[in-house]
């Protein structure tokens, strides 16, 4: 037998090993990540539309993640689609520093090392995170481009670049020359062992079973489950329609016996006590608890700290003072037990507490001045481009979620005491605590008491930045990226940071640019491990996608995480199904090698017109699947298209037209031989341009192997048309 005369290549099995460097280097070399180079080597025309995709920015800490794979291959897709279809296409790449995160991480790697953070300096300590961040972002770019990422890196961002902090630091003066950020004692959620405060989302709730105790307080019987914040309790309050205490009036005091000796405390009324829970009494804590926090706030009562930060009693818990609160509660219990003040105890109480999302420490309410952000006038604005749809939400029962939490949307706490992260740019005074921006480092006195102030060495919540990252990335307000690329058409992320980023980057991008951010937002479910269980590093079941590439090519690992995955929904990510799909891009090779070997002395003209009645039937049919897909690929659900085109390739074209074509080429006319010849490097040709987005290197390869002339590369060739079929006549 005579080896066909076909590119030795084909000989082989598929190697992605070999070739997916070699292919990515040659799409970076050619320049087409960036729109303006397609432009000037003529590849789209003058007047296309652009269309705009910003890449969240990936947090430089670690290495790419399962989640990271699905957002690089979604992302891709769209834009390979977009650009095969002619668009101006920009996917813009970034990487973000990721304050808290970051720094949690980093401790990590110090506890290893017997170092805490709390024993160095802080410009060490920053400069230590930033050689980390800086290793890890190499790193990180490395793995984006083995996902076949075709974003523009010559548009590449960073949080902490110049250009993005001046933004962040403009966008901050604008918020306080417009009344709209101020600097406050409010109660915000403080973990002890990180030693900072948080914002109302960085919060984990949980389901605790404590005990509860209703004690005696004077003639009341109050209930608490947490007796360690009680030294301080002053204010007895009820409401003052409740029948059972009509005998005390507003402002009353009474004497009585409390934890440390006798104390003098005020009788409360007010309306906004729950008659029906317990007693209907209750003494107030407004260091540390919300709503007596707003009950102290709305009545002036006085408000003192009971907890230190690191969890302490303070000296107002007299004998108990120094001592941590875990540790406090049963003895302060037991001193109440024999005093007689313990009426009850209820062992199993259920109740949900607020814990740091990181460590899972109990979160202290504490007062503390900081910055805040005043959302509702931010919120407002936002509701109304939402309500009026012109920012689509897909999967839509996103946009409700969005309503609601915008609806009852609270101010935002933006002040971090970590030292990784955009310093907040202002002078605090030392006498009163007012809070003054001071962007050129030029303000000396307090301008309302003229006392002596300092610099505030707070960070900005790292959602701070980036929020405004649409506009910030394209250079707002002047650049030419800026007037060509804004709105941005699309935001793809995932669904569980739907508070965090994208409704705060809706709502900055409209106070800032007057115009939305992004036209959509395409929100993705978590990715979890095969049997549908969250990924950990505990439980041990972590899947790192550049393992599954390095097995089994980064194609196959990318269809794997499309198909099936609808947006908002989990996707169980198993080896099974991604080593599937590497026999897929094998029966890929094989389909090229069978047709290139049974068609070698045929060269193709795309614009053959002898087809027979034969073929036509199945351009017909090609036509109308390639013109659905185009639709469905119009409407972002590549979850369908990814398994349409595999089951066309695989059960269609494979099983039954090229089965029945060995017959033909072996007894066919050459007329029926010709066309069928044409139909089937025709039809493989346009499989490679609608498979692309999908699986970008194997289609690449095959694309510079297959007989076309005047071939550019497949990632700026043109994506199919439905055709017309021309019969024979
Ligand atoms: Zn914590
Ligand atoms: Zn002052």
């Amino acid at each position: 037998m005579i080896e066909p005369n076909i590119d030795p290549k084909l000989l082989k099995p598929y190697d992605p090993k070999e070739t997916e460097d070699r292919i990515y280097k040659l799409w970076e070399d050619s320049g087409y990540f960036n729109p303006d180079v397609c432009l000037e080597k003529g590849i789209i025309n003058s007047d296309a539309e652009a269309f705009t995709l910003i890449m969240p920015p990936t947090n430089a800490n670690g290495s790419l993640h399962a989640g990271h794979g699905l957002v690089m291959t979604i992302e891709d897709l769209i834009v390979r689609y977009k650009r095969m279809r002619g668009f101006k296409t920009l996917w813009l790449p970034g990487l973000d520093h990721a304050g808290f995160e970051t720094q949690v991480v980093y401790e990590r790697k110090l506890e290893k090392e017997g170092r805490t953070r709390f024993d160095i300096e802080r410009n060490q300590l920053y400069q230590e995170i930033l050689d980390f961040t800086l290793l890890n972002s190499s790193n990180i770019k490395g793995q984006v481009r083995k996902m076949g990422a075709s974003c523009d890196w010559s548009r590449e961002k960073f949080t902490l670049d110049d250009s993005i902090v001046k933004t962040v630091y403009q966008t901050f003066k604008k918020l306080y020359d417009d009344d709209l950020v101020y600097r406050g004692n409010r109660i915000v959620s403080w973990c002890s062992k990180h030693q900072t405060s948080f914002s109302d989302l960085e919060i984990k709730d949980e389901e605790r079973i404590e005990p509860y105790y209703y004690l005696k307080y004077g003639p009341f019987t109050i209930s608490t489950s947490r007796p360690e914040t009680k030294f301080g309790d002053k204010y007895v309050v009820m409401h003052p329609k409740d029948e059972r205490y009509a005998e005390y009036i507003d402002g009353q005091k009474i004497d009585l016996e409390w934890i440390n000796g006798p104390i003098t405390a005020t009788i409360i009324k007010d309306e906004n006590i729950d008659m029906e829970f317990g007693t209907g009494v209750m003494t107030i804590t407004p260091w540390h608890d919300n709503v007596d926090f707003e009950i102290a706030e709305r009545r002036g009562l006085e408000k003192e700290q009971i907890i230190d930060e690191n969890g302490k009693l303070l000296p107002i818990a007299g004998e108990f003072a120094g001592q941590h609160i875990k540790k406090a509660r049963g003895l302060i219990i037991e001193k109440l037990q024999n005093k007689g003040l313990v009426e009850k105890v209820e062992e199993n109480y259920k109740h949900v507490v607020r814990t740091c999302y990181k460590c899972g420490t109990i979160l202290e309410p504490q007062i503390k001045n900081q910055w805040f952000i005043k959302m509702k006038p931010l919120a407002e604005k936002a509701l109304e481009v939402i309500n009026q749809n012109r920012i689509e939400y897909i999967p839509d029962h996103y946009k409700k979620i969005t309503v609601h939490w915008l609806e009852n949307i609270m101010d935002w706490n933006i002040s971090r005491q970590i030292v990784w992260g955009i310093p907040i740019p202002a002078k605090i005074c030392n006498d009163c605590g007012h809070g003054m921006v001071d962007l050129d480092n030029t303000i000396l006195k307090c301008k309302k008491c003229n006392g002596s102030v300092r610099v505030d060495q707070d960070t900005f919540d790292t959602w701070f930045s980036s929020g405004q990252w649409p506009f910030a990335t394209l250079g707002y307000p002047d650049s030419n990226d800026f007037k060509t690329f804004y709105p941005t058409d699309i935001m793809e992320t995932a669904g569980e940071i739907i508070f965090f980023w994208v409704s705060r980057m809706i709502m900055l991008g409209l106070y800032i640019t007057g115009e939305i951010p992004f036209k959509k937002v395409y929100l993705h479910g978590l990715v979890l491990d095969a049997k549908g269980q969250k990924m950990s590093k505990s439980k041990g079941n972590v899947i790192d996608p550049l393992t599954l590439t390095e097995k089994y090519g980064t194609d196959a690992f990318r269809i794997g995480m499309i198909v099936g995955n609808t947006p908002g929904t989990s996707l169980s990510l198993s080896e099974d199904k991604i080593r599937a799909y590497k026999n897929y891009a094998n029966k890929l090779w094989n389909i090229t090698r069978f047709i290139l070997s049974s068609t070698e002395n045929v060269i193709y003209n795309e614009n053959f017109n002898k087809y027979i009645e034969k073929e036509n039937v199945l351009i017909s049919e090609r036509s109308e699947f390639i013109s659905s897909i185009t639709k469905e690929m119009d409407d972002y659900k590549f979850y369908i298209v990814g398994e349409k085109i595999y089951h066309y390739t695989w059960s269609r074209f494979a099983d039954v037209i090229i089965e029945e074509s060995k017959e033909i080429f072996l007894n066919g006319t050459p007329e029926e031989k010709e066309s069928r010849a044409q139909f089937l490097i025709d039809t493989l040709s346009k499989i490679l341009k609608i498979l692309h987005p999908f699986m970008p290197f194997v289609t690449e390869e095959l694309w510079s192997i297959i007989p076309v002339d005047n071939k550019k590369l497949l990632m700026v060739e043109k994506w199919p048309k439905a055709e017309k079929p021309e019969v024979l006549s």
